[in-house]
């Protein structure tokens, strides 16, 4: 299922639907530089604008808002004694949830307005944009492909808002409380660090699974790749089983094995959500908060258009699966330049180190390692269970620091 695909062509028909020429055949790469384009004018029968819409991050559908609101609700009304002693109060953890999701809308209309109003920063130029493709949303998705959607968004709602339920009342200090013994600033940097780059191998390990096993791309990864086009609406729109499971191995893991305390937990959790709407959405810009620091002061950034090469159809399927500090991909020998890799595209601005390294280095065939066969790829992800659950045992089912 993973191969090779040409990039697609500009052709005369659809540079003219975006309102722009076509070039001369001599044009030069530098002139591809930030290249403009514009959207085809609506249709005689627009499609509801909910057709259009995450229903997890822009409230298209009233069905998933509500049960939302009922899971935030739930925290709020847990009666302080099933609280295990040193986890959030029910008002704490009901705030953070409620303000995680109002975060998590703000920044998706912040990073969208950002792509509409800036589109010099567009990651992806106008001859592979696949807005053309008529009948399709915004990230060249069909209407049933929009359907299954809005249904793993449902699934999605309630796993999750149940696992973080079962975490709460039962794993003592999972949401950590305000009674933990003071950190120092240093002593919480490194355990920021230290915890994302856990959650990102975590996370890591099961996308490349989605990938190389058969199955797991057939029945849940190819749903989030629908989307050829990403916008940061696009983030969370996986098989619901997709997100559980970067729940469970990427900060379910991680918190449990360096554990954060509750300042750095809710900055982490909230800059992790930053972080996976920049990576989804199309531009590359400072405004891209989480990413600018990262490519300002991390090694190995991961950055937005690392992920838009990940999702144009199939060339790019065995490569850059890590989310937040790709240190992982060039460990493992996955990463790749990504749109970086195209002279005078606009990511070419934002190229990283290890995205110049690699250009220099041309182009590099795809490999597979053993860690590609089905039983191979999910080991890391069993080890790191083992050692979390290992570890709740060791401390008597609570997060401890030790
Ligand atoms: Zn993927
Ligand atoms: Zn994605």
């Amino acid at each position: 299922m993973c191969q090779t695909t040409a990039a697609v062509q500009p052709t005369a028909a659809g540079m003219k639907a975006f309102g722009r020429k076509t070039p001369s055949p001599t044009s030069s790469p530098s002139s591809k530089k930030h290249v403009d384009y514009t959207f085809p004018p609506a249709p005689a029968t627009p499609s509801k604008i909910s057709d259009h819409m995450s229903g997890i991050l822009m409230t298209g559908d009233v069905t998933n808002t509500l049960l939302e609101v009922l899971f935030i609700s739930v925290f709020f009304f847990v009666p302080p004694h099933l609280v295990p002693g040193s986890s959030m109060s029910p008002f704490q953890v009901g705030m953070f949830a409620l303000a995680k999701s109002v975060f998590t809308r703000l920044y998706n209309a912040f990073q969208e307005a950002v792509f509409f109003a800036f589109p010099k920063g567009r990651t992806q130029p106008l001859a592979e944009h696949k807005l053309a493709k008529s009948g399709n949303d915004l990230n060249g998705r069909d209407k049933k492909q929009q359907d299954t959607l809005v249904a793993h968004d449902r699934l999605t709602l309630i796993t999750d808002s149940v696992l973080n339920i079962i975490l709460y009342l039962s794993v003592d200090g999972f949401y950590p409380g305000t009674a933990a013994v003071p950190q120092t600033f240093a002593e919480r940097a490194a355990r920021l660090v230290l915890n994302h780059y856990l959650m990102s191998f975590g996370m890591y390990w099961a996308h490349r699974a989605l990938h190389v096993v058969p199955y797991l791309w057939r029945h849940i990864h190819s749903i989030h790749h629908y989307a050829s086009t990403p916008l940061s609406r696009v983030t969370y729109q996986d098989h619901w089983f997709d997100n559980f499971g970067n729940a469970v191995v990427g900060q379910t893991f991680a918190q449990i094995l360096i554990p954060l305390d509750l300042p750095t937990f809710v900055f982490s959790r909230l800059f992790r959500v930053a972080e996976s709407l920049e990576k989804h959405s199309g531009h590359s810009s400072n405004w891209n908060l989480a990413h600018a620091i990262q490519f300002a002061w991390m090694p190995f950034a991961q950055m937005p258009h690392h992920h838009d090469w990940h999702h144009e159809g199939f060339k790019s399927c065995n490569y850059t699966f890590s989310s937040m500090g790709g240190v992982w991909d060039w460990v493992f020998g996955t990463r790749r330049a990504g749109r970086a890799a195209n002279e005078g595209e606009p990511a070419g601005d934002w190229a990283t180190k290890e995205d110049k390294v690699l250009n220099a280095m041309g182009r590099q065939p795809i490999v597979k390692s053993f860690m590609d066969t089905p039983i191979c790829v999910v080991l890391p992800d069993v080890a790191l269970g083992v050692a979390a659950a290992y570890k709740l045992w060791l401390c008597g089912g609570t997060v401890c620091a030790a």
